[in-house]
């Protein structure tokens, strides 16, 4: 008011109506600017509505596409489902199928195996079975001295059973030439198998040595290999007896004489005796491990082997020692072997040195009604008469009666003419070590001991190369080992050769040089054993 005064009315209006004026001119300013504002909220508005209906759209349209993919999955599993369940039930057939092949395929193989061991029989092949034995840590095989060049603390595995029926050597040893070789025989056993499993194989031989057959059972192979683990069982190192404390580790010999036994318990009783001899060919020498002196000390005595007239191997006043059952056998068995560290000429410094025959001759007696009845001629009922009368036990010639209980005594046999006995006979043979040992540096009784080994395992290689060539002149008698085993090795026995084989690559040549051995022996056909004439069962009378 301080402005108005001195102010006239006129001028008052005048700045009232400029004011007022101007006011509505900022009011209208403002307002355009608010409608302009307006607009572009509507234009942001309209543009948010239409990305959102784009947004939507695109929404729906990807809902669809995964809608369509989880449906595509869902029928795929669902197909895969399916598929699945064929593959299990086509799997479930595959199996029943795979089940029903591999017993097709076992009775085969059983078929196969009777039929191979009918047509061994009637060739009268000698039946070759093969034993891998485990790996040993190292310097641990028995009395083996390995050659310092070949010492290593390692062995590498080159020997292996790729079945029951075939051993593969597999070697690539850089800088040697690479060996992939197989071989076939009538059983492989592995480093797994047991005592028992290689006896099971073996207990057939049995019946049939009881059925009226002799038997020959002979292991080869280097030293180390096995040979005396299988036939014997694990050997006492100080004494080389074995040790019979275990029973699951007694190899083939001590269980052998078991089921002999067992067997001939189960016949009438009185009609069998058992008698044991135990010889050890070392250095071309035959040593009668059972021979006694006067005050009755078991002591080895040198003895010889002799052709009968009959063309038959003997071995003039060997011992025959009665047993009546397992343990007496073991007990004496061991007797003679803990010998070969005592008697001077005897001394080896290990029993793979030598060649060790144990055997074990039953006597049947047969009635003589039942004795016509089963001869296949008149003329091997002589040989046999013959055959009888000259191999006489020497306790029955002795007429002592230290012979088995079981048994008639002597004089019965005497008295009553209608009473026959049948000798057949099991031969146990564990042979000398195969090795190939050079000569050099070699001296002394070392150098003798190897050159015999050496000769008459080759004497053996020679026989069975002249029967397999059917050659007219047979060289048994170029060693002592094979005039001694002449009528077993000749086709009089069925034999089997246990070969024993060590894994490990240090001994690849010998392992090569036995399973060669093996081989061969396989092909030697010697004719059908032929059966010493047994009885009928009683059915027959
Ligand atoms: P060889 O008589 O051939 O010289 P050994 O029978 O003395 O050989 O065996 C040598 C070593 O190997 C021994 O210590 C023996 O116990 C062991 N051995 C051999 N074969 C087997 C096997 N199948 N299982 C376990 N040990 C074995
Ligand atoms: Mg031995």
């Amino acid at each position: 008011y301080q402005g108005f005064t001195g102010r006239s009315t006129n001028e008052v209006l005048q700045l009232y109506s400029a004011h007022g004026q101007q006011q509505t001119l900022q009011r209208s300013s403002v307002v355009t600017q608010l409608h302009r504002a307006i607009q572009r909220l509507k234009q942001d508005l309209k543009s948010l509505h239409s990305f959102a209906l784009e947004l939507s759209k695109d929404f729906q349209h990807q809902c669809k596409t995964y809608l369509y993919q989880v449906l595509t999955a869902v029928q795929r599993i669902q197909l895969q489902n399916e598929a699945m369940q064929m593959f299990q039930i086509k799997a479930f057939d595959l199996e029943q199928s795979l089940q029903e092949v591999t017993e097709r395929y076992e009775k085969e193989k059983h078929k196969r195996r009777a039929l191979h061991n009918s047509l061994v029989e009637l060739r009268g092949n000698i039946r070759v079975h093969c034993r891998i034995r485990p790996l040993l840590p190292f310097g641990t095989a028995a009395g083996h001295t390995i050659p310092q060049d070949r010492q290593r603390n390692f062995s590498e595995k080159v020997a292996y059973a790729a079945d029951d029926e075939t051993v593969l050597v597999k070697c690539n040893r850089p800088g040697h030439a690479s060996i992939n070789k197989t071989f076939q025989f009538e059983r492989v056993y592995n480093a797994s198998e047991s005592q028992d499993t290689v006896f099971a194989d073996v207990a057939p031989l049995l019946t049939s040595l009881l059925d009226g057959y002799n038997v020959c059972i002979m292991a080869y192979g280097q030293t180390g290999s096995g040979k005396t683990y299988t036939m014997l069982g694990p050997q006492l190192e100080e004494n080389f007896a074995f040790s019979i404390e275990d029973e699951s580790e007694l190899g083939i010999i001590p269980r052998a004489t078991q089921e002999v036994f067992r067997l001939i318990s189960e016949k009438p009783p009185g009609s069998y005796w058992v008698e044991v001899s135990v010889v050890e060919v070392y250095n071309n020498e035959i040593f009668d491990l059972l021979a006694k002196d006067s005050c009755g000390r078991v002591f080895g005595v040198k003895r010889d082997v002799v052709t009968t007239r009959e063309g038959k191997s003997d071995v003039p006043l060997l011992t025959y020692e009665t047993v009546e059952n397992a343990s007496e056998f073991l007990h004496l068995v061991n007797k003679g072997l803990q010998l070969r560290v005592r008697h001077p000429t005897l001394v080896h410094a290990h029993s793979s040195r030598s060649h060790l025959v144990v055997t074990l001759t039953i006597t049947t007696i047969v009635s003589g009604d039942n004795f016509g009845i089963s001869w296949e001629d008149e003329l091997t009922s002589q040989k046999l008469n013959k055959e009888v009368s000259c191999t006489f036990p020497q306790k029955m010639r002795e007429n002592k009666s230290t012979f088995s209980s079981r048994a008639s005594s002597p004089a019965q046999f005497e008295t009553t003419e209608k009473l026959k006995q049948i000798k057949t006979r099991l031969q146990l043979v564990d042979l000398a070590g195969s090795e190939c040992v050079g000569m050099s540096g070699v001296t002394g009784a070392a150098l003798r001991e190897t050159s015999f080994i050496n000769r008459s395992l080759s004497a053996l290689a020679d026989v069975l190369g002249a029967i397999a060539e059917q050659r007219s002149h047979v060289p048994y008698r170029n060693s002592k080992l094979t005039h001694l085993l002449q009528d077993a090795v000749g086709g009089d026995a069925k034999l089997l050769v246990m070969l024993c084989i060590s894994p490990d690559q240090k001994y690849l040549a010998e392992s090569m040089q036995s399973l060669g051995f093996g081989t061969r022996a396989r092909q030697v056909q010697r004719g059908q054993v032929k059966k010493k004439n047994l009885p009928v069962p009683s059915k027959a009378k």
